[in-house]
């Protein structure tokens, strides 16, 4: 998703990285300050906002899942694998469902090109699964790290060109209600359920299994170009959208004037094109104190910003790159972690834009970051046609979407000042006909989620009819829904 240093496996790009890093005397440990300090103190990745619940069950089976919801009589939240932001893990003084242990495959179909799993697999592991038969999952995010019930239950979705929200590749769940009863939901068989699954956040039941599409894994090429600002639509129109070998999509807009974007396009290219990343996939555990390092002083020090636009980004993005699509889908969110989050943490946002507002949006999102002096590593677009399946869609329309990646201090005064550059960004989407992302901090106002999804009153509804005492909750839903 933030593409940030997208791609850097190779040998000599590392050593060049490690080069300029070291000239600038920069680099240093890691300090690893994400100890937790209590089970029941519930963390996500930012660790902003923890959340103070009262029990936390690990379930193995759907029959796990059940047995909590019936022996349990206060609300219930649940959690995948703890990279939402803003507390849509938990609900305070409740059940805590860590849904992690549920990591199993159940079957694959390699002749239909379906999988079915356990809903807190992540897709690092499916990917083990797929990548022997010569498959590749169809839609996720740009990193691995995710379970697939928690990608599922906020509608991911990734660089994939043409393909929108991860919904559009599910075939079905399995769904635990509020009753402790266990549904098999689809598009023919209680579509209201299944609809509202997915991207509702947990607010109609627990996921506990889900079948997704596949597909096949294919050597895949970088391509990069300088695009101008104005042109970007149209040059994503006429040599990505409708191009049938691309694959992969997006354009990095760079600080501080955020008006240059910088497009990276994978194309599927012959199964015998020599390949310059042999690994089929990325390596677990790998250590990324490299890329951890650049992040550092591109943020911190003097002139970072300017060796980054000039150096870095040229530097790792200029290179011929071919390399399996599993590779490509398997990047590992450790790459991106801080050496520290005693001072500061690193935070994304996501904005989703009808075409027509593409140009005045992005200038004016621009505008704001400027003047609001705010931490961002970048600006990441990318396209999505419009949702067909969630109740909650963040794309009504076909979309492009802006992924802010910022730098946030982790003081109560920080998270003020982003909340009122936030709140401005959102009206700026909502004037331009948009919408904002759901997993990150809750900083928008009652009145402002309103107006971004107003079918909220739909899925209000069905949740009343399905979990009368509202025991499915989370931050999210407690201060929205
Ligand atoms: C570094 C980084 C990169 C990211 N990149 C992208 C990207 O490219 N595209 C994108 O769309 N998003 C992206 N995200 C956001 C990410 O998709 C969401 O935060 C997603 O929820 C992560 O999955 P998870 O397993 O951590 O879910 P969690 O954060 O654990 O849960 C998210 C929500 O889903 C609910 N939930 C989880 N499991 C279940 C279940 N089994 N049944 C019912 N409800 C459940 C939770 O209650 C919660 O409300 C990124 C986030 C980070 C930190």
């Amino acid at each position: 998703m933030p593409d940030l240093l997208d791609s850097r496996r190779h040998a000599e790009r590392r050593a060049l990285l490690a080069g300029a890093l070291g000239a600038a005397g920069s680099l240093a440990a890691a300090d690893s300050s994400a100890a937790e300090t209590s089970p029941l103190q519930l963390h996500n990745v930012t660790r902003l906002y923890p959340v103070r619940v009262s029990r936390v069950n690990a379930p193995d089976v759907a029959a796990d899942i059940a047995a909590s919801v019936a022996s349990w009589s206060g609300q219930i939240a649940v959690g995948g694998g703890r990279y939402s932001m803003g507390g849509q893990i938990g609900v305070k003084g409740g059940l805590h469902l860590d849904m992690r242990r549920m990591n199993r495959l159940v079957w694959v179909k390699p002749e239909n090109r379906t999988v079915r799993v356990q809903a807190g697999m992540r897709w690092r592991d499916l990917q083990d699964v797929l990548d022997p038969l010569g498959l590749a999952v169809k839609i996720m995010q740009s990193y691995s790290n995710f379970t697939i019930g928690g990608s599922v239950s906020v509608n991911c979705h990734g660089r994939y060109v043409g393909l929108g929200p991860v919904g559009h590749s599910v075939r079905a769940l399995q769904l635990v209600m509020a009753d402790g009863s266990v549904q098999e939901v689809g598009p023919n068989r209680r579509p209201d359920l299944f609809a509202a699954a997915i991207g509702g956040y947990g607010a109609v039941g627990v996921i506990s299994e889900v079948e997704l599409d596949v597909v096949a894994n294919v050597p895949i090429e970088r391509r990069v170009q300088s695009v101008p600002l104005e042109g970007y639509v149209e040059f994503f129109k006429q040599n990505v959208l409708s191009d049938p070998t691309a694959v992969l999509h997006n354009a990095d807009l760079l600080p501080p004037e955020f008006d240059a974007p910088v497009s990276v396009t994978w194309h599927r290219v012959e199964d015998r094109a020599p390949l310059t990343e042999t690994s089929r996939l990325v390596p677990r555990g790998a250590s990324y104190a490299l890329e951890q390092n650049a992040i550092f002083l591109m943020t911190e020090m003097p002139g970072g910003r300017r060796l980054r636009e000039k150096v870095i980004h040229p530097m790792l993005t200029r290179p011929r790159v071919v390399k399996w699509l599993n590779h490509e889908a398997s990047l590992d969110a450790a790459e991106l972690e801080p050496r520290t989050r005693a001072m500061s943490t690193y935070v994304l946002q996501e904005y989703f834009i009808p075409e027509a507002g593409f140009l005045a949006f992005a200038r004016s999102m621009a505008d704001v970051l400027r003047r609001r002096n705010v931490g961002a590593l970048n600006i990441s677009i990318r396209h999505s046609p419009a949702d067909r399946v969630s109740l909650l869609p963040w794309a009504r329309q076909d979309v492009f979407s802006f992924v802010l990646y910022h730098k946030q201090r982790t003081w109560d005064g920080a998270q003020q000042r982003v909340g009122r550059w936030t709140r401005e960004l959102i009206d700026l989407a909502l004037a331009h006909g948009g919408r904002y992302y759901l997993p990150y901090q809750l900083h928008a106002t009652a009145a402002q989620f309103a107006q971004a999804y107003p079918e909220a009153a739909q899925l209000r509804r069905l949740k009343e009819s399905v979990d009368p005492r509202g025991r499915f909750s989370n931050e999210l839903w407690r201060r929205y829904l």
